[in-house]
Parts: C-alpha cells; structure tokens; sequence
C-alpha cells in the first residue's frame, strides 16, 4: 500500500460557543491541514508513472479551501448576535461563517468532503490545531 500526503495552512481566529474552557473565547491558530491519498499499485504509464498521484492535482484543491479561511474570525452560523456580526462587519472584519461547529475533527470531515466534491478520492484528511494536536476523519 502506498499513501502520499499533500499539506496546506491557513492561520484563522474562532472560538467555540459553550465550550467549558479557554476555548469558547476568541483565539487563533496556524490550521495546517493534511489531505492523505492512497493506492494499492502507482500509475504505469504517463507523466505520473511511478506515483499514487500528482501533488499537482491535489495542491491547488488544498490551497483553495485553505485561502478561503485564511486571517479569517471563522464563525459557526447563529452563535454570535445580529449586532455583534454587523459591528465586526461594519469594523471591515472578515469572518467565514461555516454550519458546523468549529473543532479539528469539523474541519477535518469539511476538508475532506470538500475534496470529494473536486473529484478527489482522499483516503484520510488530517487537521493539526497546533503542532501536537490533530483530528482526522476517514471513511
Ligand atoms: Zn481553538
């Protein structure tokens, strides 16, 4: 079995609603977020012999998913008051409002359907936190 990985980040602020800790503030982390693809055999002819599959075909999906969060406040949808949102918005603030609450393990299943929904067939996608903290999600 062959498995290649292909990595991105973006650094982004969010804070989880009714979290017991620090965390239900607003805080920020470096997301790197690690796409795994994997293979019984490598490709035997073309361009991309030799490999599971070309970083190249996988790098540009990452990247757009990482741009979109990227020096973002990431907000789960109808945690913060209509007033609250329009003073951040009226501030010139960017936030990146998202339907799922935003823990490792979230964005971890929202990269990866996201990389199904580009036609790639990952086979786990890994979000570090911080360095010694991640959460995967596969099938
Ligand atoms: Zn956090």
């Amino acid at each position: 079995m062959y498995t290649i990985a292909c990595e991105a980040h973006f650094d982004a602020a969010h804070f989880l609603l009714g979290h017991p800790g620090k965390c239900s503030n607003i805080h920020g982390h470096r997301w790197r977020i690690r796409a795994y693809f994997g293979s019984e055999s490598l490709i035997e002819d073309g361009g991309s012999k030799g490999m599971v599959m070309d970083f190249g075909e996988i790098k540009p999906a990452l990247n757009r998913i990482a741009d979109e969060f990227d020096h973002k406040l990431i907000v789960e949808r109808d945690t913060l008051r209509s007033s609250t949102l329009l003073m951040l918005e009226e501030e010139s603030f960017e936030l990146k409002d998202v339907d799922f609450r935003p823990t490792a393990e979230n964005f971890a299943k929202y990269i990866f359907d996201r990389l199904k929904d580009d036609g790639l067939d990952p086979s786990k996608v890994r979000v570090y936190e911080s360095d010694d903290a991640y959460a995967e999600y596969s099938e």
